[in-house]
């Protein structure tokens, strides 16, 4: 077997440990004689499977039981349209943070919906950031606010998390439990799995009941988050193996444990930036205050060296680095499952092709 390193930015790398144990137990659940994609979903084996990743990931953010956590189907965009369609009635306002792409496709579906009061707007900015609380209007009364806690496409991550007036809904998706948070601050929060998770096809949602209990009652009934709480996440058949692959995911940080994942996660892209700034020819898209930690976004001088960069790389077992299409330039994702091993040999591929190149 041979693994690159896997730089996408999603779906994204997951441990390898996590798909050995899912392959030993493929054909054969735990002597069940099926396969976790072949067994009803309200049978014993997968119900202790969903119990068991609900209660770690109650554990791992710290959450208390005035809180659900749900697996929802449609990834975090369609959360995009759900959140407005529960929490945003005629004649209220939500406020939206909109500082990148995701945030901006947030506040498009929230605007089919119902009135949107744009807190703060960057997202067109060159370098990318994210805006300083001070620049954040929040409207009083608002039925919601809406921030994005990662821009993935343009690397920026928000460090501080404002307090709002309303409740504080956010898209985690590129991530959510890769740092330490307070995530009794949000009023809910939800994730995409495919970057830190899992695999795609899937959402994390941890929502504050009394949020959940206003949701609109007009809606049809798989569109109320009140429904996925009273039936467990079990209204209908959930994407099982998805959720069987987050599960051993999180069982898989609890053993790392969140501290050092967390302290991996600053050191990794530390490294990163730290051959940014020393070099003349790398230049990093994003403001020093707003970096991700988690989606590490460069430039090099011209588009050519850009191409040639990404050729080389790839020749060299490191993968996806292309930026996304939208912005271009290099794009490093190194979420929690990316292996420090995979973080060094880019740093030294960097300092070898500014040699070469610069
Ligand atoms: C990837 C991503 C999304 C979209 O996720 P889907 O599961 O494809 O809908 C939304 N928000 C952020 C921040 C993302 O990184």
């Amino acid at each position: 077997m041979s693994r690159i390193y896997n730089f996408s930015a999603g779906p994204a790398i997951l441990p390898l440990e996590v798909l050995q144990e899912a392959q030993t137990d493929l054909a054969d659940y735990k002597g069940s004689g099926m396969s976790v994609m072949e067994m009803s979903h309200r049978g014993k084996e997968y119900d202790a499977i969903h119990a068991e990743a609900i209660a770690n990931a109650r554990e791992l953010m710290g959450l208390g039981d005035d809180y659900a956590v749900l697996f929802l189907q449609g990834g975090a965009s369609f959360q995009f349209a759900m959140i407005p369609m529960n929490f945003l009635e005629q004649g209220q306002v939500a406020d939206y943070v909109s500082a990148g792409s995701w945030g901006a496709a947030a506040v498009k579906q929230a605007r089919i919906v119902g009135n949107v009061n744009l807190a703060a707007e960057c997202q067109k900015d060159i370098p990318t950031r994210m805006p300083a609380a001070a620049e954040m209007k929040w409207t009083p009364g608002a039925a919601y606010s809406h921030v994005t806690t990662n821009e993935t496409i343009s690397g920026t991550q928000l460090r501080d998390i404002p307090e709002t007036g309303s409740p504080l809904i956010a898209d985690m998706s590129s991530d959510i439990l890769s740092r330490p948070l307070d995530y009794a601050k949000f009023a809910m929060v939800y994730a995409g799995a495919q970057k830190n998770l899992g695999p795609s096809g899937l959402a994390l949602v941890a929502i504050r009941k009394d949020l959940a209990a206003k949701g609109s009652i007009t809606l049809p009934t798989m569109l109320k988050y009140q429904t996925h709480i009273d039936e467990n996440s079990l209204y209908n058949t959930p994407p099982c193996f998805g959720i069987y692959m987050l599960g051993l995911t999180l069982r898989w940080m609890k053993r790392k444990g969140l501290a050092n994942l967390f302290q991996q996660n600053r050191d990794k892209a530390q490294m990163l930036y730290d051959v940014i700034d020393a070099s003349g020819y790398y230049r990093g898209t994003a403001v020093r205050e707003s970096r991700s930690d988690m989606n590490v976004t460069f430039r090099l001088p011209t588009e050519e060296a850009e191409a040639l960069f990404i050729k080389q790389a790839s020749e060299a077992g490191m993968k996806q680095l292309k930026g996304h299409r939208s912005v271009g330039g290099i794009r490093a994702s190194v979420y929690n499952a990316f292996p420090v091993a995979g973080v060094e040999a880019l740093v030294s591929f960097m300092k070898d092709f500014e040699k070469r190149n610069g």
